[in-house]
């Protein structure tokens, strides 16, 4: 499949997936409006989507000097297809609400898109919002016979001083254009196929995001993310451990496949509030960043929030082969390494035991690999509020292989349950060395789905 690329070498396939998939019309027949993503679940209609608002207001919203960093939205037309800025407004800031929507929605964090919007258009109505919010812009030099591409309506905007660097631009492109991620002088998402998952993708991207992986085989992406299958998914990040993590802005990621190695996280991007817990949203994970990928200290180092007990002992992973010292095309990251000794059966635990609720369900994930051979289970260990140990809920005892699996076990959380303590267990009788990372704790009654786990890797 063709690829472009943008200035920060990020591969807009996307866009060709658009592009690929959609006729160019006619121009008097040009319809930029898009299908709206419906999965993991329907977005609200219209009339329920939360109206987002301005998170900062300008006289002039070509001068944003000593603004707060925000987005500006931009509708973009030509001489072509003629300027529907009145047909448009609201559509457009209906869409725009959509990516707030989905932003807070993808996880039980509060989160939102800070938006800019002009004065003089009241805010009593939501026309009035939408006049405000929506800035309409005549690209000039764009191409009224066939495609025009996103540097032309970077340039635009900028000769128009739309350029300050505290503000991100999302463009409605009403003509002949492109879904991509550009920078050359202002930072611009455009497409002309008007839907807030193609919206958000690309608005993504603009923080140096490249399409969600989740696999350990590089360039295979996650099939259930706006930043892969952005016209069917509107979720984002679902697992908090390739991108985006609004429970810890501390957390770093490797946004792209090694070995590239920018490292960053979407939450703590300054066009978004900064997250807050908890609402409910999509995905949740009870795990802190080092619980979930062994991050903190360096290699042969002790990984801090776990504890060891029985037959091994742990590091952290020595350097060595890619693959062999993390699942790092998935996270990106360290893990940890437990040497099995046969003598007893072998435990490592997060340390620190997150808090449950009775008669919930919950399920822990890991992603393991060995080089030679060995059997491991996973256990929930259920405790009351006087840390005395309930009972204990165990996946089957599975082989492991030579490549990165994931495994799991889900269970109710019994009467009396006040904390659950997450192991991998290894039974006795065995001598060999197995690497744990990309931990996931999920409360699965989240209220959104039936099963709000995510689904097995
Ligand atoms: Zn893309």
């Amino acid at each position: 499949m063709p690829s472009k690329l943008n200035r920060f070498g990020m591969a807009v396939i996307a866009a060709s997936l658009v592009a690929l998939a959609t006729v160019s019309p006619a121009r008097a027949d040009f319809n930029p409006i898009s299908t709206e993503p419906t999965a993991p679940y329907a977005q609200p209609a219209d009339a329920n989507v939360p109206q987002r608002g301005c998170a900062t207001t300008l006289t002039d919203p070509a001068n944003a000097t000593g603004s707060t960093p925000a987005v500006q939205v931009i509708y973009a037309w030509h001489e072509g297809n003629g300027n529907n800025y009145e047909a448009y407004a609201e559509r457009i800031a209906k869409i725009v609400d959509r990516m707030d929507w989905l932003l807070d929605e993808s996880t039980d964090h509060d989160q939102h898109v800070k938006l800019s919007c002009r004065t003089g258009y009241g805010t009593g109505t939501y026309s009035g919002y939408a006049h405000a919010l929506v800035v309409p812009e005549k690209i000039e030099a764009a191409d009224v016979s066939g495609e025009t591409g996103p540097g032309i309506v970077a340039d635009d905007l900028e000769a128009a001083g739309y350029d300050n660097a505290n503000r991100t631009y999302v463009v409605f492109e009403d003509f002949d254009g492109t879904a991509t991620a550009h920078c050359g002088g202002v930072c611009v998402a455009t497409s002309n196929e008007w839907d807030s998952g193609t919206m958000m993708h690309e608005l993504i991207h603009l923080y140096e995001v490249d399409h969600a992986k989740v696999s350990e085989v590089p360039g295979v992406l996650a099939v259930n993310d706006v930043m892969t299958s952005q016209y069917n998914d509107w979720q984002i990040d679902q697992e908090f451990n390739t991108y985006y993590d609004p429970s810890e802005l501390s957390a770093l990621f490797h946004t792209s496949n090694h070995p590239d190695t920018r490292h960053l996280n979407l939450a703590a991007w300054s066009r978004f509030t900064v997250p807050t817990c908890c609402d409910v949203g999509y995905s949740n994970d009870l795990l802190t960043a080092q619980e979930r990928t062994i991050e903190s200290q360096a290699p042969y180092g002790t990984p801090s929030g776990f504890t060891v007990s029985g037959g091994g002992w742990t590091q952290v992973t020595p350097p060595g082969p890619d693959g062999a010292t993390s699942a790092r095309y998935y996270d990106g990251r360290r893990s940890l390494t437990m040497n099995v000794q046969s003598y007893a059966d072998g435990f490592v635990s997060v340390t620190r035991r997150p808090a449950v609720t009775a008669g919930q369900r919950y399920k822990f994930f890991a992603r393991l690999t060995t080089p030679t051979s060995g059997n491991v289970k996973l256990r929930l260990s259920w405790y009351n509020s006087s840390n005395a140990l309930i009972s204990t809920s165990d996946s089957p005892s599975r082989a492991l292989s030579s490549s990165w699996q994931e495994y799991s076990v889900s269970a109710v959380a019994p009467t009396g349950a006040a904390t659950v303590r997450l192991s991998v267990v290894s039974p006795s009788g065995q001598n060999f060395a197995y690497l744990l990372d990309s931990l996931q704790l999920n409360r699965c009654d989240n209220g959104r789905t039936v099963d709000g786990c995510r689904i097995d890797g």
